[in-house]
C-alpha cells in the first residue's frame, strides 16, 4: 500500500515523486517503458529556467536520481486501469495490482503518426517504420550518417531533429504544411544557416515510395498546397515529428477526456474523481513544456498530499 501511485515517470511524474517524498508520503512511480518520458530524446534543452544547456538524457537521469534518493519507488509496469474504491485506489497493471490513497496520472503522450489511421498512407507508414521511417532523430539519426533525410513537421521537435540531422547527414529536407513554424525562432534561425537544409513549405507528404528490392523507404512524394504540384524526393530516411497524442484510454473510467483524448483537469490538476489527479502533457492545457510539466507534477503532489491529510 502506497500513499501515492504516480503513473508515468516523465518530467511531470518524477517531479510529483520529488514533491510527494518531500511531503512525507510514500510514493511509487509506474512506467511502461523507461523513466524519462519524451524529453529523453531531446539532444539539447535550452529553455528550462536556470539550465542553459542540458541533454534530455542527463536531465531525466538527474530527476530520477533526485526522486530515488528521496525514497520514491519505481516499478516497470503498464497500467491497464484504475479502480476507485473511495479511500483506496487500485491500479491494475500487467505486473499486478498496486493500491494507494491517491493516484497521479502523468502518462504523457506518444508520437502521432503522419497519416490518419485507416488510410493507405497510414498502412505504408506503419510498414516502413524501422525501414526508413522513424519518430526519433536522436535514436535513429546515426543510421543515416552521410545520407539524405527528411523531417516532417513545424514544431520544436521537427526543428530540433532537423538541426541534429543536418550535422550528420548529407542533406536534410524540412517538409512543413505551412510557411510559418510554431517551433522556436532561435532554432529556426540556426537551421536556416545550415547549407545542407532545404525547406519544402506549404507542402504535405502524399505518398511513401519503396525500394522494391530492399523494401525500404526510397522516395517521399510531396504535394504543394498552393500550386498543386507533386514532387518525388529521393530520401533514405523520413523523420516524422508532427506532434503527440495522449494515451489516456485506460483511465477513462475514472476521469473525463476531451475530444482529443486529454484528461480534463484544471491548473489544480483535479479530475472528476476525488483523489485522482492529472499532471503534465496528458491533461488539457495550453502550453506543454518541460517547465509546465514540472510545475504540474509539483501541483499534483501538493494536491494529493492535501487530499490524503484531510
Ligand atoms: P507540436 O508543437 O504540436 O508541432 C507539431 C507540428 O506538426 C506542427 O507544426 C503541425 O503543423 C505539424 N503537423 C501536425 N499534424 C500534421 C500532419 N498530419 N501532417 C503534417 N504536419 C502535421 O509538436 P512537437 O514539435 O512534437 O512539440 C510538442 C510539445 O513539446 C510542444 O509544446 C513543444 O514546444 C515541446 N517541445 C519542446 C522542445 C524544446 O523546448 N526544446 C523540444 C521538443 C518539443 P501546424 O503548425 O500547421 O499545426
Amino acid at each position: 500500500m502506497y500513499d501515492i501511485v504516480i503513473i508515468g515517470a516523465g518530467t511531470a511524474g518524477m517531479s510529483a515523486a520529488i514533491y510527494a517524498q518531500r511531503g512525507g508520503k510514500k510514493s511509487l512511480m509506474l512506467e511502461k517503458l523507461t523513466y524519462g518520458g519524451q524529453i529523453i530524446n531531446t539532444p539539447d534543452i535550452e529553455n528550462y529556467p536556470g539550465l542553459m544547456h542540458v541533454s534530455g538524457f542527463d536531465f531525466a537521469g538527474k530527476l530520477f536520481e533526485q526522486a530515488s534518493q528521496l525514497g520514491a519507488s519505481y516499478e516497470a509496469a503498464s497500467v491497464l486501469g484504475i479502480e476507485d474504491k473511495g479511500d483506496v485506489k487500485v491500479v491494475h497493471t500487467d505486473n499486478g495490482d498496486y493500491q494507494a490513497g491517491a493516484v497521479i496520472i502523468a502518462a504523457g503522450a506518444k508520437n502521432r503518426p503522419l497519416a490518419a489511421e485507416g488510410t493507405p498512407l497510414f498502412d505504408k507508414e506503419k510498414s516502413l517504420t524501422g525501414r526508413g521511417v522513424s519518430y526519433c532523430a536522436t535514436c535513429d539519426g546515426m543510421f543515416y550518417r552521410n545520407k539524405v533525410t527528411a523531417v516532417v513537421g513545424g514544431g520544436n521537435t521537427a526543428l530540433d531533429d532537423a538541426v541534429f540531422l543536418a550535422d550528420i547527414c548529407q542533406k536534410v529536407y524540412v517538409i512543413h504544411r505551412r510557411d510559418q513554424f510554431r517551433g522556436s525562432r532561435t532554432t529556426l534561425d540556426k537551421l536556416k544557416e545550415k547549407p545542407n537544409v532545404e525547406f519544402i513549405l506549404n507542402s504535405e507528404v502524399t505518398d511513401l515510395l519503396t525500394d522494391e528490392q530492399a523494401q525500404t523507404l526510397d522516395r517521399v512524394e510531396t504535394c504543394d498546397k498552393v500550386t498543386g504540384q507533386k514532387r518525388q524526393i529521393p530520401v533514405n530516411g523520413l523523420f516524422v515529428a508532427v506532434g503527440q497524442a495522449p494515451c489516456n484510454q485506460p483511465f477513462a473510467d475514472v476521469v473525463d477526456l476531451d475530444e482529443k483524448g486529454y484528461i480534463i483537469a484544471g491548473e489544480d490538476t483535479h479530475t472528476r474523481t476525488a483523489g485522482i489527479f492529472a499532471a503534465g502533457d496528458c491533461r488539457t492545457k495550453t502550453l506543454r513544456q518541460l517547465s509546465t510539466a514540472a510545475a504540474d507534477g509539483a501541483q499534483a503532489a501538493t494536491e494529493a498530499i492535501r487530499y490524503l491529510n484531510t
